[in-house]
């Protein structure tokens, strides 16, 4: 844990969140300032900053985080109306948090290219 990290916080528990999915490798949580009626966030309870810092060991628990992001678009009901999986990725990316995160946004029909 990157002691100075919100979101190994917020998967440690030591800040609060509506939790959406637990488990040993991952977590999931609400959005506090949602851009869409659905906004999860997804994040590995190991601190990786982004996806330009993944490396070879990281396969496995990404390939999860991805996984899970189909499975809690079921659990929620949104699957099979659509939803969009975002991973924000440094300063032109829109980055503002240093720990990988995917957006899992759904509820309204979402535009695309984004902005
Ligand atoms: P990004 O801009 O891609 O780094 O996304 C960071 C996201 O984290 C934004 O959508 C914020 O609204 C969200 N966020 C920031 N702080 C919190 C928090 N304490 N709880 C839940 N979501 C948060
Ligand atoms: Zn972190």
């Amino acid at each position: 844990m990157a002691s100075d990290c919100l979101f190994c916080k917020i998967a440690a528990g030591e800040i609060p969140s509506t939790r959406v999915h637990s488990d040993e490798e991952l977590y999931a949580f609400r959005d506090i300032n949602p851009a869409a009626p659905q906004h999860i966030l997804l994040i590995p309870r190991q601190h990786v900053q982004s996806v330009a810092h993944l490396e070879d060991q990281h396969a496995a628990v990404m390939g999860k985080l991805m996984v899970m992001a189909g499975k809690i678009a079921e659990q929620e009901g949104f699957a099979e109306q659509g939803f969009r999986c975002v991973v924000n990725t440094g300063s032109d990316g829109g980055q503002t948090v240093d720990h990988l995160h995917l957006h899992l946004l759904a509820g309204r029909h979402l535009t695309w290219p984004p902005g």
